[in-house]
This record gives C-alpha cells, sequence and structure tokens, in this order.
C-alpha cells in the first residue's frame, strides 16, 4: 500500500491542479478538479477555433484527435474500434439501449442502485413495448446478490443492465460476477460505470460486459459534457443505432445506407472538439499516474474519511456493500443534508447532496432522506479529509 501511495507524486499532481488553492474539493463524484494538461488542450483548441476557423483547427488536431479513442481504449481493456466518444454518459448508454428492441414479457434485470435516468428509461420501454422491469435482489450486505440474479434467469431475459457503483454512496456492486452469469446465458449486459471510470482499475474482460458506458467529469477529471460508450465488437455486429448520421453511416451508389463498422457509428459528425480533445488528455494524465496508484490512494483516503466520520456520534455512515469505493455519504442527526452542504462551503469544503430522485429504487428501499456525498481523489491530502471530518464535528 505504502508503496503505491509513494507512487503518486502529491506537490506535483497538485500544483497541476488549480483548484486545490481555492477549494477543499471533496466532489469528485459530481466533478473532479480538471488538471492543467486537460484545460489546456481545451481552451488551447478553442483559441484556435477562433483563430483559424473550427474545420481548419481541427484539420491541425487531426493527430491528436486521432489517438482519444485508443486512449480511452487503453483505460477500460478494449479495442480502439469498440469506443464511441458521447457528450455524456447519459447519451453512451441510450444510445446503446435504444439500439435494443424488446417484445411484451421480455424481461429486463437491473440493480437497486440503478441510476434514476437509467430507471426511466427502462420505465419508458415498459410502457411502450410491455417489457418487464425486474430489480435483483441484494445481499445481506446491500450489494446485488449474483446468486439471486442467476436464479432470476430464464429465456425471457433480453438484457442485464445495471449500476457498477451508485452515485449516491460507496458500494461496489459485484459487476464480474454479474458478467459471467450474463456470458453463461447468453444475454446482453449493460454496464453503467460512471463513477468507477478514473477511480478504480477497469476491464470490460475481465468485467465480462457488452457495453459499458462512463462520463468524463467524475473522476476522470476531464470536462463536463464528455462521456464514452465501449461495445464488444460481436455485439456491435449485430446492433443499429436508433440514430445514425452521415458520419454512422453513407449512402451507397446502389441508393442504400452503410454503417461504419466500428463503435463510432454511435457518434455524430458534429461535435465538441475542444473539450473531446480535454476527453483525450484526462485519460492520458490517469494513464501515466496509473490507475493501480489512483486507486490505492484513494482507498486510503475514503478510508480514513470513513474511519473519522464514524467516530462522530452523530453522523450516520449511508453507505452500504462490504467493499467501498472513494465516495463517501453520510447524515448527520437532526442536520438536513443540503444545511450540512451549505455550512460546509462557507467553510470553502466542496460536497454535495445526493437526493433521493438519483436512486429512486435504493431510496425508497432504504428510506433514504437526502444524503451528504463527499468523494475525495487522489489529489486530495489527508488535511484536506480530516478538516472535513472537523467541520462536521462542529456541525
Ligand atoms: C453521473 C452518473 C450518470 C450520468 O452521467 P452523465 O455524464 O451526467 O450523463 C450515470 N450513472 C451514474 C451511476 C452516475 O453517477
Amino acid at each position: 500500500m505504502t508503496q503505491h501511495f509513494d507512487t503518486i507524486d502529491l506537490d506535483t499532481v497538485r500544483a497541476d491542479t488549480l483548484g486545490v488553492l481555492n477549494r477543499n474539493h471533496l466532489n469528485s463524484a459530481g466533478a473532479a478538479l480538471m488538471p492543467i494538461p486537460v484545460l489546456a488542450a481545451v481552451i488551447g483548441h478553442l483559441r484556435r477555433e477562433s483563430e483559424i476557423g473550427g474545420y481548419e483547427a481541427a484539420a491541425e488536431a487531426t493527430d491528436r484527435l486521432a489517438t482519444i479513442h485508443a486512449s480511452i481504449a487503453t483505460l477500460v481493456g478494449a479495442s480502439a474500434k469498440e469506443i464511441a466518444i458521447t457528450e455524456n454518459a447519459t447519451v453512451a448508454w441510450q444510445r446503446a439501449f435504444q439500439s435494443m428492441s424488446f417484445a411484451p414479457g421480455d424481461r429486463i434485470l437491473t440493480s437497486r442502485a440503478e441510476f434514476a435516468a437509467n430507471y426511466i428509461v427502462f420505465l419508458q420501454a415498459a410502457a411502450r413495448s410491455g417489457v418487464l422491469v425486474e430489480v435483483v435482489p441484494d445481499d445481506e450486505f446491500g450489494a446485488l446478490d449474483p446468486n439471486a440474479l442467476a436464479r432470476m434467469i430464464d429465456d425471457k431475459v433480453r438484457l442485464i443492465a445495471i449500476t457498477w457503483l451508485p452515485t449516491n454512496g460507496g458500494l461496489i456492486n459485484p459487476a464480474a460476477a454479474v458478467g459471467s452469469i450474463a456470458r453463461a446465458n447468453g444475454i446482453p449486459y449493460l454496464l453503467d460505470g460512471c463513477q468507477a471510470v478514473g477511480q478504480m482499475t477497469v476491464d470490460v474482460e475481465t468485467l465480462g460486459c457488452d457495453m459499458f458506458t462512463a462520463t468524463g467529469r467524475k473522476f476522470l477529471r476531464a470536462p463536463r459534457g464528455t462521456g464514452f460508450l465501449y461495445m464488444r465488437q460481436d455485439m456491435l455486429d449485430r446492433t443499429e443505432p436508433a440514430m445514425l448520421d452521415l458520419f454512422g453511416a453513407e449512402v451507397d451508389r446502389s441508393g442504400h445506407y452503410r454503417m461504419r463498422t466500428d463503435a463510432r457509428r454511435f457518434e455524430t459528425w458534429e461535435t465538441n472538439y475542444s473539450t473531446r480533445l480535454g476527453l483525450g488528455a484526462a485519460v492520458d494524465y490517469a494513464l501515466a499516474i496509473g490507475i493501480d496508484a489512483i486507486q490505492a490512494r484513494c482507498g486510503v483516503l475514503a478510508r480514513r474519511l470513513r474511519d473519522g466520520l464514524s467516530g462522530i456520534g452523530s453522523v450516520r455512515l449511508r453507505d452500504t456493500g462490504e467493499q467501498h469505493s472513494t465516495i463517501v455519504s453520510f447524515s448527520v442527526e437532526h442536520v438536513e443534508a443540503s444545511i450540512v452542504m451549505q455550512r460546509l462551503t462557507r467553510a470553502g469544503i466542496n460536497v454535495s447532496v445526493s437526493p433521493p430522485a438519483s436512486t429512486p429504487l435504493d431510496a425508497a428501499a432504504r428510506k433514504l432522506p437526502p444524503v451528504v456525498r463527499a468523494s475525495p481523489h487522489y489529489y486530495n491530502t489527508i488535511g484536506e479529509i480530516d478538516a472535513l471530518v472537523q467541520a462536521i464535528e462542529v456541525i
């Protein structure tokens, strides 16, 4: 552990991070602080667009633009042809989901931790096509129970779609165990990995997922309004996006449209080149630091935060599961989450509030009020963690 810990040069990464001078930023699950190379990539490209023209700036950046899909592929253990860049994770997820069709009586199996946007789309699919949406029960610790999932499988299950790390706490769902069940039964598996990418090792082979979606702005430290979709090649070969344009397809001489063979058929011709370059810079930055080192340091910081908070009598940790990510959610007795957040903001500490609406199934099952969410990242110091704990003690 110590060895990994030492591999991150904290002075360097903090010198690269303008925000650490202004705030104790413990809101990386909302949007992490971008490092200077990301900022430079975005602003530099925007400047070139204004100086020489948008098409011309893109032409000038051709080489850099061409490496981004490969960088993302390296990050998640895929091949570049299996990656599409999108404007956020929601769009990536919806492009994947909307490319599937369902008949009355088909079943979709999901997790209690499911992100609200995904669940809303399931309900929409249920209303439109009569698909049945069923939630896989949790184990005694509050993580999805793979044995329960295995018992639910039959030939009507058309999709398993779960959230790996929920937005509202430190739970890590057993995504790889779900993957082996999906694979053993030949069922497509769509994994929402938004909160995992950038804080822990992601390998789509180990996970066994056919589709994986993530955002840029969270632990990856990319600009807001960026995300990506991974789709396994054999899934791609039998999948057509619900929405195609002249980038995803072309009209051949016989008047038929022909799709690209790679995952970029899920992209559109027009895109934000500056944020896309920022996303690429963020991925390269994370890879240069090393995901193992990032994961180890996040573990150290999150454990310290959990230990500190659990030593305060009026604090109730809200995380479920046996293993935890660097997202720590909690309540303070008799103080509403929004008031806690307000007081922390006044002390220069950034956290956020997870409302029940962001994870409706879990919030209903656990009767959750809005909870405070603190999410440190590797660039935070032990001192910043302790400052949060002290501020909560005062509250
Ligand atoms: C943030 C989040 C999303 C949505 O990501 P966007 O990039 O905002 O679309 C989806 N799922 C989970 C679990 C999230 O935490």
